[in-house]
């Protein structure tokens, strides 16, 4: 069986990450979305365990001492981290595992392990992404201009990443997911495996 493969997501608070990954989770029953822990307070319609496991401060800090965590950052005011173990159970499976994460958590999972895909999902413009935060309305104006001052910060790494896919709707952002998840297991060294695995 070949390992799964790790994929980032990364792009603006807002710009439909979550939506687009619910989307794709519904077409590809397969995909292990990693479930976060974080600090930040829980958003009307957010379930313990199943959009994030939030935790306070101080329980976040004892899963940061006993190594916890595949990454870890503060973002506005709030820690997030990817759990390490569940992770690496669902690669072991041979499943692929979907890390939505922001650029400074990207860039130590992409230290520690190089072969992940990294993929950046941008609003069609800045407008539009102000307007996705404004009319999701879980954020107050302040917030909401600090989540889009750390956007144009995080835009401009966006080079960095593998892929760069628009989320102008939902079906083609899906599409363009799907898209670079079947490429990326159509890459010579694991197609080889397979066939040395058949004879
Ligand atoms: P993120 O997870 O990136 O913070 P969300 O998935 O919460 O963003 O989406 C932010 C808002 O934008 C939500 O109200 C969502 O319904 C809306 N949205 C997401 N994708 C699109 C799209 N392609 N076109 C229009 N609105 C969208
Ligand atoms: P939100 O508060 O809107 O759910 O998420 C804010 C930001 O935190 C988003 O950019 C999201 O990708 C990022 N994020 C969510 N979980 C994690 C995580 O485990 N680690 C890191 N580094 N960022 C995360």
């Amino acid at each position: 069986m070949t390992k799964g493969k790790t994929f980032i997501i990364s792009g603006p608070s807002g710009v439909g990450k979550s939506t687009v990954l619910h989307a794709l989770l519904e077409r590809r029953k397969e995909l292990y979305f990693s479930v976060s822990a974080t600090t930040r307070p829980r958003r009307a319609g957010e379930e313990d365990g199943v959009h994030y496991h939030f935790l306070d401060v101080d329980t976040f800090r004892e899963w940061i001492a006993k190594d916890e965590f595949l990454e870890y950052a503060e973002y506005v005011g709030n820690f997030y981290g990817t759990p390490k173990r569940f992770v690496d159970e669902a690669m072991d499976q041979g499943r692929d595992v979907i890390l939505d994460i922001e650029v400074q958590g990207a860039n130590q999972v992409t230290g520690k392990r190089p072969e992940t895909v990294t993929i950046f999902i941008a609003p069609p413009s800045w407008t539009e992404l102000e307007r996705r935060l404004t009319e999701r309305g879980t954020d107050s104006a302040e917030k909401i201009q600090k989540r889009l001052l750390r956007a144009k910060v995080e835009f401009q790494t966006a080079h960095t990443y593998d892929y760069f896919v628009i989320n102008d709707t939902v079906e083609n952002a899906v599409g363009e997911l799907e898209a670079i998840l079947t490429a990326e297991h159509c890459k010579p060294q694991e197609r080889m495996e397979i066939i040395n695995g058949n004879n």
